[in-house]
C-alpha cells in the first residue's frame, strides 16, 4: 500500500524549545493508527503541523503533495481534524447549518449540498439532530455533528486529535463503532492522537511518543504489550490489556482480549 502521509526529518520548535528534532514516520493509505502518548509529549503540535496549522517546511508530504505555502489548499481539502473542543466552535442555529457551513466555505453549489448533507448524516445516524440547535446537544452528539461537518466533504484522512477523550464509555465506544464503519465505506485513513489507551483497540497500528520522540511503532497488538513502556511513560494500562498480559503469563489465553464476554468464552473453553 502507498503512503498516504510522509513526515521526513521534521523538526519544529515553540520559541526555543523543540518539540520535534528529525521526526520520520509514514502512513499507509487506509491505516488506522492510534499516536500515543502523555501529556505534552507533543500530539497535538503534531496533529496541528499535519494539517498546516503550524508551518513544517516542506517537510510533510500529504498523498504525493508537499505541505507547503502553494498546496496548502489542495492538501487541507485532504484532512480533516476534529479536536476535543471542536463544538465550542459552532456556528449553526441547527446542525444542518453547520454542516452546511463547511460546503459553503468550499463552494459547493447549494443544490449539491442538501444530498450530501443528508448522506453523511445518515452515515452518522444523526439525521433525527438535523433542525436541532447544535449547542443543545449531548457531548457525544456534539463530537457527531462536528464529525459529520468534517467528513461530509469527502477528505482522505481523518485526525482525532483527543476528541473523544472526554466522551463516556458507552458513547465513545458507539462513536468508534460508526468511525470503523465510516473508514471501510469512505476509504478513510484515520490518525487518533489520544493518551486514552483504550481508544488504541480500534487501530491497526500505535506509535508510542514521548517528549516528540518515537519510542515504539508496531502493530496494535505487539505495542499493547509494552506495559512497562507505558508504565515508564506514565500511561494507564487498560484493565482487559492488563488481565490478557497477566493469564498469558500463566499460559491461560494466547493473545489480548479486549472484550470481556470473548475473555469468558477464551477461558471457558
Ligand atoms: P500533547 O498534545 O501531547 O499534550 P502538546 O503538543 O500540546 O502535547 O505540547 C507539547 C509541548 O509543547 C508541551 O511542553 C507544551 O507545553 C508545549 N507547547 C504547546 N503549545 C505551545 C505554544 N503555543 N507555545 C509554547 N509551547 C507550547
Amino acid at each position: 500500500m502507498t503512503n498516504i502521509i510522509e513526515v521526513n526529518n521534521l523538526s519544529f520548535r515553540y520559541k526555543n524549545k523543540f518539540i520535534f528534532d528529525n521526526l520520520n514516520l509514514a502512513i499507509k493509505e487506509g491505516e488506522w493508527v492510534s499516536i500515543v502518548g502523555p501529556n505534552g509529549s507533543g500530539k497535538t503540535t503534531l496533529a496541528k503541523l499535519l494539517v498546516g496549522l503550524l508551518p513544517s517546511n516542506d517537510s510533510i508530504i500529504v498523498d504525493n503533495l508537499p505541505f507547503n505555502n502553494d498546496n496548502m489548499a489542495l492538501v487541507r481539502k485532504r484532512i480533516g481534524i476534529i479536536f476535543t473542543n471542536t463544538s465550542n466552535y459552532f456556528v449553526g442555529e441547527t446542525v444542518a447549518d453547520e454542516i452546511a457551513f463547511v460546503l459553503e466555505n468550499q463552494a459547493y453549489k447549494h443544490n449539491e449540498m442538501e444530498s450530501m448533507i443528508h448522506n453523511i448524516a445518515a452515515l452518522l445516524e444523526i439525521d433525527k439532530l438535523l433542525d436541532k440547535d447544535p449547542q443543545t446537544l449531548s457531548g457525544g452528539e456534539k463530537q457527531k455533528v462536528a464529525l459529520a461537518s468534517v467528513l461530509v466533504s469527502d477528505p482522505k484522512i481523518l485526525i482525532i486529535d483527543g476528541a473523544l477523550e472526554m466522551i463516556d464509555a458507552n458513547t465513545k465506544k458507539e462513536i468508534f463503532n460508526l468511525i470503523s464503519k465510516l473508514q471501510k465505506e469512505l476509504s478513510l485513513t484515520i490518525i487518533n492522537l489520544t493518551h486514552d489507551l483504550e481508544e488504541t483497540y480500534y487501530a491497526d497500528r500505535i506509535i508510542v511518543i514521548k517528549d516528540g520522540c518515537i519510542l515504539v511503532d508496531g502493530p496494535t497488538k505487539e505495542v499493547l504489550k509494552e506495559d512497562k513502556v507505558f508504565n515508564r511513560i506514565g500511561l494507564e494500562i487498560p484493565f482487559m490489556v492488563d488481565l490478557s498480559i497477566k493469564l498469558q503469563l500463566y499460559g491461560l489465553i494466547d493473545k489480548l482480549i479486549f472484550d470481556m464476554n470473548e475473555m469468558v468464552d477464551a477461558l471457558w473453553q
